[in-house]
């Protein structure tokens, strides 16, 4: 089933779908779907037939075309951890209204330590199953049709599940955190005393309107292209790989031939807007965002968390805030932001391919546009180090070194692991006025659209790099709920993947 690329272009000749009734969703919320799509056509190409409800469907939509399509198996998927909580929903509530169906889950962030902790649980009528690709959902969902094969399936993992609940348990009464006092106490503390910061070419916002799309093409990182069609391996060794090297090298051919077409028709456009504003550390774990130089009025407040897993010794627990000069330092810092999207018009093109019947074609202009919009992200993140912010004026990295992260300061998201609360791009998105000036706006759960679109925040200080924020306690549960403003249910609902 690695070899997608021919199962794709015999599905055109199936004609029987007898064997199951498949319902597939992006859960709400969450624009993203080319895994979605690609097990969609996995499964049709085995005769299964598929009824996919696309993008950001509410859980009542799921279950009620479920029960009036008379599906056989729910799947549910989801990219952003929001998306978790929200498949705990739908299972929750298949449970409450008896819809007795198996569940299957898939997505970036989800897993069988997820799927086993928090789904499971909630839903016992039937089966709920982690599926860890596309491939393996054709061999999943033919045992789930099978009266014989079915009761193994579910045995087998129930007690795999129970297993991984035990050891879950364990481990979290195992772990001791540092109390957020101690987590601050060894934060990391750059020599101020010593630090000029560079002052950027300008602040407030820069907008690109229409960035030349074939200036991209050389930052693309094409791994996690092969990824994304289930081909495991490094680019370009891929292409000579002995397993899969010859459907990743037809498959590279035939993106680079999309990619052409792409970029010369003009078919799907690049806008951006980037941003620098003074700033300064502010109540531990905050920066404050100054109206002007004259770092009089705070304009808007950015919020951090900060590592609480114990560290060895000479190890800080880190908080994205402490790249940035503490406003006690007087030294007159900044905070920049960035929305890049290259899919302006390539969900329009994935439908219009969708529709004419070629899945191939629409699946690959999705990738394409997830692809183009990262190495917008790089670009400009090159061109901020080099010229707008300017620190970096010398550099010379190649495609390779910037993937491998060798340039000074760093561009973290929010939703990554170091800033994972996703709400945060609410502010980033204001700052940058998103939707009007790049045409990104967010979902209720704060996924961009559209789906091909990055954004984050830019750090110039040398040290800055990337980290994982890991567990926190309640501790800093409650001082973060106080400054964003949140009860402490709705910082539990935000923070849940970071809970210890
Ligand atoms: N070259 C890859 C980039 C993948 S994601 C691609 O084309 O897909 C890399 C981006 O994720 C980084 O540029 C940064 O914006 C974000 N990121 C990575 N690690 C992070 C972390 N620990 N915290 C926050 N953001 C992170």
């Amino acid at each position: 089933v690695a070899h997608l690329v021919p199962f794709i272009e015999r599905e055109k000749g199936s004609s029987a779908r007898s064997n199951g009734k498949i319902l597939l969703a992006t859960v709400k919320g969450d624009v993203h779907d080319i895994g979605k799509n690609i097990v969609g056509v996995v499964l049709a190409c085995n005769n299964f037939e598929v009824i996919d409800l696309g993008v950001m469907v509410p859980c009542e939509t799921i279950l009620k075309t479920a029960v009036e399509e008379d599906v056989d198996i729910i799947g549910l998927s989801g990219l952003i951890t929001p998306s978790l909580d929200e498949m705990v929903h739908v299972a929750s509530e298949m449970q409450r209204q008896g819809i007795k169906l198996p569940l299957m889950i898939g997505g970036a962030t989800t897993s069988r330590a997820h799927t086993a902790v928090k789904i499971e649980p909630q839903f016992q009528d039937d089966l709920a199953i982690y599926v860890t690709d596309a491939s393996r959902s054709v061999g999943i969902s033919t045992r789930l049709m099978s009266d014989s094969l079915k009761p193994a399936l579910v045995e087998e993992t129930r007690s795999e599940y129970e297993k991984i609940r035990i050891r879950h348990e364990k481990r979290g009464n195992k772990r001791a955190l540092l109390t957020y006092r101690e987590a601050l106490d060894n934060a990391f503390k750059p020599d101020w005393s010593r630090y000029q910061p560079p002052v950027p070419t300008f602040t407030g916002v820069k907008v690109f309107d229409d960035f030349p799309m074939e200036e991209l093409v050389n930052y693309i990182d094409w791994t996690p292209f092969f990824i994304t069609w289930d081909l495991a391996g490094k680019f370009p060794a891929i292409l000579k790989d002995e397993v899969v090297g010859e459907a990743a090298t037809s498959l590279y051919h035939d993106a680079r031939q999309m990619l052409d077409k792409l970029v010369s028709e003009k078919l799907i456009r690049a806008r951006a807007a980037i941003g620098f504003w003074p700033a300064n550390q502010i109540n531990q774990d905050d920066l404050a965002i100054y109206q002007d130089d004259t770092r009089s009025e705070v304009k808007t407040t950015l919020h951090h968390l900060r590592q609480q897993a114990p560290k060895p010794e000479d190890k800080p627990n880190y908080s994205l805030s402490d790249f940035v000069a503490p406003e006690s330092s007087g030294l007159p810092d900044y905070v920049g932001g960035f929305v890049v999207t290259a899919g302006i018009g390539a969900d329009q093109l994935a439908r219009q391919y969708e529709q004419a019947g070629d899945d191939y074609n629409s699946i690959m202009v999705k990738a394409l546009a997830d692809r183009l919009a990262e190495a917008f992200a790089e670009c400009m993140h090159e061109k901020v180090r080099k010229e707008y912010w300017g620190y970096a004026s010398n550099e010379q990295l190649s495609n390779e070194e910037l993937i491998r992260e060798k340039y000074a300061g760093i561009r973290p998201a929010p939703g990554y692991p170091a800033c994972p609360d996703h709400t945060e791009k609410a502010a980033l998105s204001a700052l940058l006025n998103g939707e009007e000036n790049a045409g990104v706006s967010l979902t209720e759960h704060f996924a961009m659209m559209p789906a091909a679109s990055v954004s984050g925040w830019y750090f110039s200080h040398p040290q800055a790099k990337y980290f994982g924020l890991g567990k926190i306690d309640k501790d800093q549960l409650a001082v973060y709920a106080e400054r964003k403003g949140w009860s402490l249910e709705e910082a539990e609902r935000w923070l849940r993947p970071n809970l210890a």
